[in-house]
């Protein structure tokens, strides 16, 4: 039973017009009374009503803030405790006084990272994977990342794994009969049974860890280095490619605005573009350090857009340059259109695919959406690969699958080679189990802490 309450700033700090501070346990509408001062009385106010009034230090009488303040009664809450929502608009002194104040309040403590999700969480309101999915939101970087972590919140994930387990659960019944009762002698009825409920539930697992694979790309970015000569238009195309790609804004509850700089969203893929600086090192490797070099900056990159000069012909570096980059994914993005052609582009379509080959002007602002949908063929085409993922949730539900898939694996094998049913059993029900834990019925509380402490803090 969860006894004390918690409070943090739930938007970005720093950032934005609006903040809200987030209080959440029994002690939360109290809190929010004691420094509210507003013509309704919060404490008897209905669930999900919205108050306005001012924030005051209750010693002292001073008005630190004009708020609109939110009660949501538990259960039907985010944490599915009650919470107490306090938006200011003030910046981020101000908000860190309302902050102070909260947490002055008998029994509120500041709020652990992911906190509150862990609380929806152990409350019984959403399972692990779909806490997963908060912190997938919070970091999603396109909107089409957004909407797979969105589909997962809402449970999309935890159904399959649920409907999977079923399989399993109704198979390893089949197998406890078959144990209880031998002398049934269903023997080579099992076995076929055995091999074709394990084979149905290792093609779904299949499906989902592909969907996985493009969950991750999707959640991570391709990573993308822009390549070329020097003043062909790298930069240039980089500001043109991050004008306005920067944020992703969600009004989700729960969720901030995100900025990471880093990544821009083409076509609805988001790229992970070699910092600023990186990509300048890159491409001036490529001048200053001489092929051997740039051919290992060049490595890390699942997508290199090469950018050429469409007003001068093509020089010895850059022609080595093709030859380095052969057998990579490569976009061939012919600059400058708006200048006289005197670019060879008859020798380039012997040497790129058609559709690997985009004729744009940055500067006349022609050309960007061919370039997106160059990009976003080559994703979906699947072409595109990407390096080993970073996030540990993800990692976690991709293991897991695999080891379920594995242990699947192992019963058709044992049953194949005739060992005995109660040994097949034990693989029968690791699967099961490692399935379980993707939605946290068998996680240990050590996964669980650090699963949630990987959130920021006021989530
Ligand atoms: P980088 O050295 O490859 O990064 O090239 P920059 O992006 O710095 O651009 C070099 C020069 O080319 C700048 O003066 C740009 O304004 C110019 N430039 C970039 N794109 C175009 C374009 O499409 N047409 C023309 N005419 N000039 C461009
Ligand atoms: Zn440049």
């Amino acid at each position: 039973m969860i006894q004390d309450t918690i409070a943090a700033i739930s938007t970005a700090v720093g950032e934005g017009g609006i903040a809200v501070i987030r209080i959440s346990g029994p002690q939360a509408v109290d809190a929010a009374h004691a420094i509210f001062r507003s013509r309704t009385d919060i404490r008897a106010a209905a669930s999900h009503t919205v108050h306005y009034g001012n924030i005051a230090d209750p010693r002292t009488g001073e008005v630190i803030e004009e708020v609109l303040l939110t009660v949501m009664r538990g259960p039907r809450s985010f944490t599915a405790e009650d919470v107490a929502e306090i938006s200011t608009h003030g910046g981020y002194v101000s908000v860190k006084k309302v902050l102070d104040l909260v947490l002055q309040q008998q029994d509120v403590r500041a709020a652990e990272p992911g906190e509150f999700t862990k609380r929806a969480f152990l409350n019984g309101r959403i399972d692990l994977a779909q806490a997963e999915a908060v912190m997938d939101l919070i970091r999603s970087k396109s909107d089409r990342a957004f909407s797979i972590a969105l589909k997962q919140v809402d449970g999309k994930l935890s159904r399959q794994i649920r409907t999977l387990r079923g399989e399993v659960i109704e198979l390893l019944a089949h197998i406890e009969v078959n144990i209880d009762y031998p002398e049934h002698d269903v023997e080579e009825m099992t076995s076929s049974y055995i091999r074709e409920q394990c084979i149905k539930v290792i093609s779904q697992l299949d499906r989902l860890l592909k969907t996985a694979d493009e969950g991750k790309i999707l959640r991570e970015g391709i990573t993308t280095a822009i390549v070329g000569r020097p003043n062909v238009g790298k930069s240039s195309l980089l500001n043109a490619l991050a004008q306005d790609n920067k944020a992703i804004v969600t009004d989700i509850p729960g969720t901030t605005r995100d900025v990471i700089e880093e990544f821009v969203t083409v076509g609805g893929i988001p790229l992970k573009l070699l910092d600023t600086a990186g990509i300048r090192e890159t491409t001036d490797l490529v001048e200053q350090l001489g092929v051997e070099r740039s051919r290992n900056a060049l490595n890390d990159a699942d997508l290199i857009l090469l950018v050429l000069n469409n007003h001068e012909r093509l020089n010895q570096d850059e022609l080595e340059l093709m030859e380095l980059l052969k057998g990579r994914q490569v976009i061939v993005i012919v600059n400058k259109t708006d200048l006289e052609n005197r670019l060879e582009i008859d020798r380039l379509g012997q040497l790129y695919r058609p559709e690997a080959i985009v004729k744009m002007s940055v500067l006349a602002e022609q050309g960007l959406d061919s370039l997106e949908s160059a990009i976003s063929s080559l994703f979906f085409s699947g072409l595109l690969e990407t390096a080993d993922m970073t996030y540990v949730s993800n990692a976690r539900h991709i293991a897991l699958l695999k080891q379920s898939k594995q242990s699947l694996f192992d019963a058709i094998e044992a049953t194949n080679s005739g060992i005995p049913i109660d040994i097949i059993q034990i693989d029968v029900r690791s699967a099961w189990e490692q399935l379980g834990e993707i939605i946290g019925d068998s996680a240990g509380d050590s996964l669980i802490d650090q699963i949630f402490s990987q959130f920021c803090l006021g989530k």
